[in-house]
């Protein structure tokens, strides 16, 4: 089934995303790990695309894995990263063939020590186009990435959003965006799409942000504000990984449960491919299983003024 019908039948969708292991011997690993999400009921499951190598192949099997044998919708992401527009091609006709349904269209990042992104020869500069080669096909239903801080290649916010506006535009039938850690710009960057005609879920991305050192790094490179109060706590931790993790646990379920209040259509949880947070998740979530009225069905609820400060839950 294609997701955005999912978003279309439910009120909340859950849904998970994974990385594909480099080596053979770890994804089958995680295939076993994976029949127990299963019991924690994900609406898809979705699985990044590396920048090179064997992860790239182990995309398509991990997707095609979840979509036909364990019966879960999957979707594949896929990148223009080194790709031709022919090879883009080819892998649609895989993706197809494995009756996979579903793609989350990007333009990836650039090769590291490079600012900017290059168009590869023959390939694409931006998702954007992607997304509408894939649309000229007309069998898949597509994602795309959203950013609510702004992309961090992109200092000019206005121009980004237009951009983001765009990939629905050419196509995109739900937005996904970046990890974020203070609702407040989820929350507005939601409005202002909304408000430039986005009509598509918008749904929050959402990060267990228990790890001091990736967190920062992870932040600095993607442009993620780190609120204050979080990072005093996880440098004052650093060193104590349990500590660490309850420090995580209590942001992300009060942004959580915040944004359960806010009218949200679902929750895309990078679960890093750990079965625990998956699992604790889930009983975060447990309260929306019943019907309740979404953004999309009633937007100037759950709008918010441009200058309002929601409270920060930590
Ligand atoms: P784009 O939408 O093309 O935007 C990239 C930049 O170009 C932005 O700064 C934008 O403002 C600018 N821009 C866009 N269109 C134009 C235009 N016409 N003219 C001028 N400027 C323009 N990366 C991976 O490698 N693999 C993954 O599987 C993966 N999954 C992701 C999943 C999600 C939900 C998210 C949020 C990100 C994911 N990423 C992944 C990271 C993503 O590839 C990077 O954030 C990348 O830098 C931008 O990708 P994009 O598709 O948003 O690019």
């Amino acid at each position: 089934m294609k997701v955005a019908e999912l978003y279309r039948q439910k009120s909340f969708v859950f849904s998970i995303e994974i990385y594909p292991p480099k080596t053979q011997e770890s994804l089958e690993r995680l295939k076993i790990k994976l029949k127990e999400f299963r019991s924690y009921h994900p609406d898809f499951i979705s699985v990044t695309y590396g920048a090179g190598g064997s992860t790239r192949e182990n995309t398509h099997e991990l997707a095609s894995y979840i979509q036909n044998d364990l019966g879960i919708e999957a979707m594949a992401h896929l990148t223009c990263v080194s790709h031709t527009r022919l090879e883009i091609e080819t892998l649609l006709e895989q993706f197809h063939q494995s009756g996979i349904e579903n793609l989350m269209a990007l333009r990836g990042d650039p090769p590291s020590g490079k600012n900017h992104f290059q168009r590869p020869s023959r390939g694409f500069a931006y998702a954007v186009e992607l997304i509408e080669s894939i649309r000229a096909l007309n069998g898949f239903c597509i994602g795309a990435a959203g950013y609510p801080e702004g992309h961090v290649e992109n200092p000019d916010k206005e121009a980004d959003l237009r951009h983001q506006k765009a990939k629905v535009d050419a196509g995109a039938e739900l937005l996904v965006s970046q990890f974020f850690l203070v609702n407040e710009f989820f929350l507005k960057w939601r409005d202002r799409l909304h408000r430039g005609g986005v009509r598509v879920p918008i749904i929050p991305g959402l990060l267990l942000p228990s790890s001091a050192e990736a967190l920062f790094r992870m932040s600095k490179l993607c442009g993620v504000s780190i609120p204050g109060s979080l990072r005093a706590k996880l440098e004052r931790f650093a060193d104590d990984p349990g500590a660490l993790k309850e420090i995580g646990w209590n942001h992300l379920e009060a942004q959580t449960e915040s944004l359960l209040r806010e009218g949200i259509e679902g929750v895309h949880l990078y679960a890093l491919n750990r079965l625990e947070t998956v699992r604790r998740f889930s009983q975060l979530i447990q309260p929306v299983s019943g019907r309740h009225d979404t953004y999309s069905e009633n937007p100037e609820k759950y709008s918010i003024a441009e200058n309002s400060k929601i409270p920060m839950t930590v």
